[in-house]
């Protein structure tokens, strides 16, 4: 009798972060149930807490290895910090992946790896098996030709990117200000800036990138990509959007009571899963909240600002609003929901309350919006998100952005 053919097996590695496991799942799942592929994701991200993520993945057929770390980078911290911190994560977890590959390598028909951008050393394990690997970049092109320009800039210019006299401009881009490009190379005297040098340097030894991104949004950039001599070939999968949030059930309220708010009226205001605002900027953003009299939903998180810890007590009363202007929930009552915690974000995009999303432009958060059709206020916070920002409102046109030097 003839056997059934072995479904050829990928193994996905995801590094720390929702912002990073949750495209990198859904890839997975679409690699399992689309393409018939067998595959495992290899994640320290996924804790205990969100056993529903794990259920998810296993009802798809997806096998989950988690890694013990003891200590997961969260990107609430202040932003560089966050991203070496995931570095050294990374670093530290490396010879235990490489092995754990190898071993599966050796039990299964693995034919490919995909990672993620700060997992690049996963190529030396890749050649050591002689199976292609890929890069899955989760945020725009746009964001991409940046980071395909970088080592010719860093050749062309002597001075901090902030001080260019002209905009960038990057083939089939709108320009973007030296101010707005990622965060990570904004002082180039640091370790994280050669290490983001050096990573893109090992790029043209990957065997492709596949980008969370799609031609309807971006087909300026992604032509503008072509023009990269000696980078690998680029192929636009997204939008990869979950189709429902994964959560405990926390957060259900605020669905409940936006059924209860008229169509189009609400501004939904929520940064990630980790992104923070200061005091001040928490304060203003109150305050213009109120000011507007517009129905609102915000997650509002605990500021990150070490003087907060200082007035409002430490971090470990987050889940409590004592941080907000006095009388602010008491004023705002009736047009308003604060939530101090993890909320349904995709439902929350697709209910028809909501008429605006005000948000740090994480890439995942732009794409459930888009897709939702909800347009955008853009507040960036942190790594590339300026740029994301810039995308949107001057090139796709699908946003506004308020001047943050005023604050
Ligand atoms: N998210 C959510 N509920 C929250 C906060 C975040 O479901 O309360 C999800 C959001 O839908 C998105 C992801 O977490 O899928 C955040 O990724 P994004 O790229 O927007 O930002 P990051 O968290 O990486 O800064
Ligand atoms: N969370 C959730 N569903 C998810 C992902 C996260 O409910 O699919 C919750 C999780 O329980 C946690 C919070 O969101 O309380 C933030 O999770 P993350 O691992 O990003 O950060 P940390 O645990 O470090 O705060």
């Amino acid at each position: 009798m003839d056997q059934a053919p072995i479904a050829p097996h990928v193994v996905i590695l995801s590094s720390p972060g929702m912002g990073h496991i949750i495209p990198l799942a859904s890839l997975a799942i679409c690699l399992t149930q689309h393409h018939g592929l067998s595959v495992t994701l290899i994640s320290n991200t996924i804790s205990s807490n969100q056993q529903s993520l794990q259920d998810f993945l296993s009802f798809n057929q997806v096998k989950l290895i988690k890694l013990e770390e003891p200590n997961i980078p969260s990107p609430s911290s202040s932003n560089l910090k966050a991203e070496l911190r995931i570095w050294q994560t990374i670093t530290s977890t490396m010879p235990h992946v490489h092995s754990k590959i190898k071993s599966i390598a050796k039990e299964s028909h693995l034919s490919a790896i995909i990672f993620d951008a700060f997992y690049l050393d996963a190529l030396d394990t890749a050649k050591e098996l002689n199976i292609p690997c890929f890069l899955f970049f989760t945020t725009s092109c746009m964001a991409l030709s940046f980071t395909f320009a970088l080592p010719s800039l860093d050749k062309q210019y002597q001075n901090q990117f902030c001080d260019l006299p002209k905009p960038v401009q990057l083939p089939g881009c709108v320009p973007i200000r030296g101010i707005d490009l990622h965060d990570a190379i904004q002082d180039r005297t640091t370790e994280i800036y050669k290490g983001f040098l050096s990573g893109i340097n090992r790029f043209k030894e990957v065997s492709g990138v596949l980008v969370n991104s799609y031609e309807e949004l971006e087909p300026g950039p992604i032509k503008g990509l072509k023009e990269f001599k000696g980078m690998p070939h680029v192929c636009q999968v997204g939008p990869l959007i979950r189709t429902s949030s994964i959560g405990p059930g926390q957060g259900k309220e605020c669905l409940r009571w936006l059924d209860r708010q008229p169509h189009g009226s609400v501004v939904f205001v929520s940064f990630g899963s980790g992104g923070a605002l200061t005091w001040q900027q928490t304060k203003e953003l109150a305050l213009g909240l109120e000011m507007s009299e517009q129905p609102f939903l915000w997650v509002a998180r605990y500021p990150n600002d070490e003087s907060s810890a200082y007035f409002f007590g430490s971090k470990d009363m987050q889940g409590q609003l004592n941080f907000l202007p006095e009388g602010f929930l008491t004023r705002t009552e009736k047009v308003g929901l604060v939530v101090p915690h993890w909320v349904p974000q995709v439902e929350i995009l697709a209910h028809p309350a909501v008429g605006g999303f005000m948000t740090h432009c994480g890439w995942n958060s732009v794409l459930e919006s888009l897709v939702h059709g909800v347009p955008l206020i853009t507040l960036p916070l942190f790594a590339e998100q300026k740029i994301n920002a810039v995308l949107l409102t001057e090139d796709v046109k699908v946003a506004i952005r308020p001047k943050q030097d005023a604050w």
